[in-house]
């Protein structure tokens, strides 16, 4: 089938014509997003192949569905940018890739914990500088201490795991309790118990109507004194205008974020020379204690694999007609 993947990047266009020898779609990939000024791009190819930014409200999928548009494969999980109710009544098809490697972003949410907790980044620069000192360095033990995990489904319970076993209590919130996490011990309780009693939070719910905002000022205002927030989910989990609030006050300790509400107009591309033009986001990097990385949580070769090859096999259950494994359906 004809396939234009948009926001394709030099990975994209690897993995995906690696993996496409076997499955032999017609693919054209083009740098730019998926807006309203890019939907011309598509020409006479029926399916489309978006990220995590590109935009699909529903004028854009109105003007898709004009172009003859019949699919969206989504090459990642999240599906927080794609107005589903839209596609549907468009008739048009949605898909994702719902697990490609929930171990890739639970150890980068674990990697951002314990950098921001020892300070690497400030204590390699020091040493590039000659400066040996420990002062300033001092960080604290993960074990006994207390994680509250939002969100266990694939990535947070396989965090759950892993800070079980680094000797850490663990306390999560979901709506829905997974057998799995209660069977390592841990404890589901209620939002305000985990915000309370929590050490290191760690968000690993997806962004729905429920979740917008779900870490706003109230909350991180009954979070412990000190506390260290982790987001590797969506931005808009958070109200970034609050963190900056709890970040002055210390009542945020430390704060890792792979994600950020306003990330579209920065994340994957190259601004070094034209700034950044976000004073949320310019404020947030004056503080040591935040450490941001640019929605890179899921990017290792295993899952860039897993991402082609089952974003292909999608494709080709919709060209064969037969039951889509991964399809998304209105609500
Ligand atoms: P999942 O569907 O397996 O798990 C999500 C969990 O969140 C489920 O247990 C669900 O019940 C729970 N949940 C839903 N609504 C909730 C609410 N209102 N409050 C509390 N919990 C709620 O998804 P996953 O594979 O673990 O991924 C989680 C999220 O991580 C994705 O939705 C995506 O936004 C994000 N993600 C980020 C990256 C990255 O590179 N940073 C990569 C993949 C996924």
């Amino acid at each position: 089938m004809k396939v234009l993947l948009y926001s394709a990047k030099s990975y994209d266009k690897e993995y995906f014509s690696a993996s496409n020898a076997h499955y032999k779609h017609e693919l054209r990939f083009v740098d730019d997003a998926l807006t309203l000024e890019t939907v011309d791009l598509v020409q006479d190819a029926p399916v489309v192949c978006v990220f995590v930014n590109d935009d699909l409200s529903q004028p854009v999928l109105s003007r898709l569905s004009r172009a003859g548009v019949k699919l969206i494969a989504l090459r990642c999980a999240g599906f927080n940018n794609v107005d589903i109710q839209a596609a549907c009544d468009l008739g048009i098809k949605v898909v994702h890739v719902p697990a490609y490697s929930p171990n890739a972003v639970a150890e980068h949410a674990l990697t951002l914990m314990l950098a921001l907790n020892r300070k690497i980044i400030q204590a390699n620069e020091r040493i590039r500088k000659g400066n040996f000192s420990l002062e300033g360095l001092l960080g604290f033990d993960f074990s006994g201490r207390t994680l509250g995990v939002v969100g266990t489904g694939k990535i947070g319970s396989i965090v759950a795991r892993i800070m079980t076993a680094m000797g850490m209590n663990v306390l999560a919130y979901d709506i829905s309790e997974n057998p799995a996490c209660k069977e390592m011990g841990v404890v589901y309780v209620s939002l305000d118990e985990l915000l309370q009693q929590s050490d290191v939070i760690s968000l690993h719910c997806p962004l729905t109507e429920h979740t917008r905002h779900l870490i706003n000022a109230e909350r991180i205002n009954r979070m412990k004194s000190g506390v260290m927030l982790i987001n590797t989910s969506r931005g808009a989990v958070i109200d970034s205008g609050a963190l900056i609030e709890g970040l002055e006050t210390g009542q945020i300790g430390y704060l890792g974020m792979d994600v950020y509400e306003h990330e579209q107009h920065l994340f994957f591309r190259d601004l070094s020379c034209a700034g950044i033009h976000d004073d949320t986001f310019k404020t947030l990097l004056n503080y040591q204690n935040v450490l941001i990385t640019a929605h890179q949580a899921f990017f290792t070769s295993d899952a860039l694999e897993n991402i082609a090859n089952t974003s292909l096999q999608n494709i080709s259950q919709f060209e064969r007609g037969i039951k889509l494994d991964n399809e998304v359906q209105a609500a």
